[in-house]
């Protein structure tokens, strides 16, 4: 027999794709798992990396595979699963291995999985690079023993997983490098390059692995939690590879804490001279450090333009906290971190989490109303997921709180290939033992107003105006949600949404399943109707139609009478006069990607609204009053980023998807400044030019 001389391996992080890709990033995971063994392995192997699914069906009909990796992660927990199976059905000598943030640690749960899931041959739990190469390893010296799966499948590996009749057979339960410097980098060895040529795709670029934290709601501390991190200069030279090379403009940070080491600092800078010398890149995703002191002070100040500094609390209820393993911040530590980003003309935010362990509707209002008076540009609202693979997620833990839950299809994860069909779902927490599922209903229409109000700041100057005549956000809200014949636009909005969204949920998997199979063909014909299936994209549709569908902005005409109909002091005049220039201010400060876009706008105010802002909206508007009136420059924080997500935003016109997704919240609107903005020099993308520092 002849016998090929490579192996030929496929790593696959399939996204769905019936609509539109709808994970656009760079499959950084399998990049890494890839680029690590091909320096081991050299020309004893071939290897190639896929991101959909069409491609690489046409490559295995050509070269049938010997390993299918597999990077299975909640947002493609049930594709790679079934095209695991069809692989292993077509092509039964191939090894199946499965990594990535869905493989769990507990040995029970990953006997359960391969038991389940039998075309499944190996798991690797937490990094994949050294795991995955010592599986090629063993396949290297048996490869052409007929009884090859069987004889490595009893052979312990460090870092894998797997059964050997009802054996789980292990070596060490992880195998991670230690020290990063030995892995390749998938970008500066030219593996990912093909990546980069595609503009639906978002390069992601590692800094640092591991998260020290063990909060419950969340995978990452649970899958590594030890910090270690990639030499600056590396990352330095991704950044500027990427920048050369990539078609899309915005770039992410995979880093679960990015400010936690000392060393981020230099890559903050980095990111910094780069944005500043190439306009490079137009806008960045990153996720900060949960931790804030000096040093994250000093990167949100160096990443002004391009980043927020957010402060996620996720709850302010002490027991809560406890439950869900994260220590607090002190008020004191909140309020001096935003007294310094004043100073700094630094956005700020923060995110909520409801239904956590122990909130209760009560307690959870009492969150809602300290973090608005904290003053964020931009607050979060979410619901609880429970997410595979997360404390929470766990049978104790359900039985613990009893939560009850439903299922919503994951933003437009449908797969519909050929015969294979498949989705995915969030499963949404929504009754714990504190909370009942009427109040969660309740708290789905907070979710709206606040989603719509606050995160993107658009009525935030308003609310806080509120809070300095002792009007608390939630006495907004009852009043908004208490008379819905005086405030009929919101009230609808924010109905139609709780409607929209509980229409969305499906008591089991097999439900929603069975309901999106059921209309598939259907929605064939009209795939922009899926668009409006996910959580996120009801809010933007909601958006949409609020704020920039509706030229007289009668949102903000609803706002303000609801405001002065909860004044009841001896300033009623002052009040309103207050309240009703806040609101222009608001309509103004308001991007709107529907429109022609005008980076600075002019506004003429009697108050020193710089001066009111930088203080921190504190004191009441009417102490600012100037002499005479003066005129202030509305003006956005980074005029190409925006003008670049607009551009892409062409295509999603009816619920601004790009706009939303893919700027950060202090990019949605304008921010006030004293003057007009300098002659910028404004700086162009260089490509395939080498930069020097
Ligand atoms: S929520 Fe953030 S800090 Fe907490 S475990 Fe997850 S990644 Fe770590």
């Amino acid at each position: 027999m002849k016998y090929k001389t490579k192996l030929n391996i496929y790593l696959v992080e399939p996204a769905n794709d019936y609509v539109e890709v709808d994970i656009k990033s760079i499959p950084l995971g399998i990049g890494y798992v890839g680029v690590y063994c091909k320096h081991q392995f050299k020309d004893d192997i071939s290897i190639s990396v896929f991101r959909t699914l069409k491609p690489f069906f046409n490559k295995i009909e050509n070269e049938e595979p010997d390993v299918v990796g597999f990077g299975c992660y909640a947002w493609n927990y049930n594709l790679t699963r079934k095209v695991a199976a069809l692989i292993k059905e077509r092509f039964p000598k191939c090894l199946i291995v499965f990594g990535g943030a869905s493989i769990e640690y507990d040995h029970e749960n990953n006997r359960t999985f391969l038991q389940e899931n039998p075309f499944i041959d190996f798991l690797i739990f937490g990094d994949g690079e050294l795991a995955f190469s010592g599986i090629i390893q063993l396949l290297m010296r048996c490869r052409y023993n007929n009884d090859r799966i069987n004889i490595i499948k009893s052979t312990p590996v460090d870092g894998v997983r797997t059964l050997n009749g009802k054996d789980i057979v292990m070596g060490n339960p992880s195998y991670t490098a230690k020290d990063l410097s030995i892995l390749p980098s998938p970008y500066l060895t030219g593996f990912l390059d093909n990546f980069l040529e595609d503009v639906q795709l978002m390069p992601i670029i590692q800094n640092t692995r591991g998260c020290p934290f063990k909060c419950s709601f969340c995978v990452s501390g649970r899958q590594s939690s030890k910090l270690r991190n990639f030499a600056f200069g590396r990352v330095s030279s991704e950044i500027d590879y990427i920048r050369c090379r990539s078609k899309n403009e915005n770039l992410r940070f995979a880093d679960d804490n990015f400010g936690i080491l000392s060393s981020d600092i230099e890559v903050a800078k980095y990111l910094r001279y780069s944005y500043d010398t190439y306009k490079y890149p137009a806008s960045l995703k990153l996720v900060s450090s949960r931790v804030t002191n000096d040093r994250t002070r000093q990167i949100a100040k160096i990443l002004e333009p391009l980043a927020i500094m957010c402060l996620p609390f996720q709850t302010l209820t002490p027991s809560v906290l406890i439950n869900i393993r994260r220590t607090p911040i002190s008020d004191n530590e909140i309020i001096e971190n935003l007294k310094f980003a004043k100073r700094n003309c630094i956005a700020t935010g923060s995110s909520l989490i409801f239904c956590l362990p122990g909130e209760s509707l009560k307690s959870f209002k009492e969150t809602l109303d300290k973090t608005v008076e904290f003053r964020f540009d931009s607050i979060a609202f979410g619901v609880l997921w429970l997410l595979k693979g997360s404390e929470l997620g766990t049978k104790e833990m359900r039985e613990k709180y009893q939560y009850k839950s439903k299922f919503m299809l994951s933003e437009n994860a449908i797969t519909y290939y050929n015969n294979l069909f498949s989705l995915e779902a969030e499963e949404i927490s929504i009754s714990s033992k504190d909370i009942s599922f009427e109040d969660w209903k309740t708290g789905l229409q907070y979710r709206a107003l606040v989603n719509m109000m606050l995160y993107n700041g658009y009525a935030k100057e308003l609310f806080l105006h509120c809070l300095t005549f002792n009007i608390k956000f939630t006495d907004v809200i009852h009043e908004l949600f208490d008379n819905p014949e005086k405030y009929p636009i919101i009230n609808n909005a924010c109905i139609e949404y709780r409607e929209e969204y509980l229409g969305l949920m499906h008591d089991t998997e097999e439900d929603l399943y069975k309901h999106i199979k059921g209309k598939i063909d259907k929605m064939r014909e009209n795939k922009e109707s899926i668009e409006l299936t996910g959580q996120n994209r009801i809010t933007y549709y909601f958006l949409t139609r609020l704020f920039f569908d509706d030229p007289v902005h009668k949102v903000f005409d609803e706002i303000t009478d609801c405001i002065l109909s909860l004044y009841k002091g001896k300033q009623s005049v002052l009040f309103s006069e207050l309240t009703l220039h806040l609101k222009d201010l608001s309509i103004k400060l308001i991007i709107n990607p529907k429109i022609q876009f005008q980076d600075e706008i002019k506004f003429k105010s009697k108050y020193n609204l710089t001066k009111w802002i930088e203080e921190g909206c504190i004191n009441q508007l009417g102490n600012y009053l100037l002499a005479k009136h003066k005129i202030f420059f509305l003006r956005s924080r980074n005029s190409d980023g925006i003008k670049y997500a607009i551009k892409k935003n062409e295509k999603n016109k009816i619920n601004c998807f790009y706009f939303f997704r893919y700027l950060n919240s202090s990019h949605h609107r304008r921010v006030v400044y004293e003057n007009a903005s300098s002659s910028k020099t404004e700086g162009k993308r260089l490509r395939h030019e080498p930069i020097t520092t």
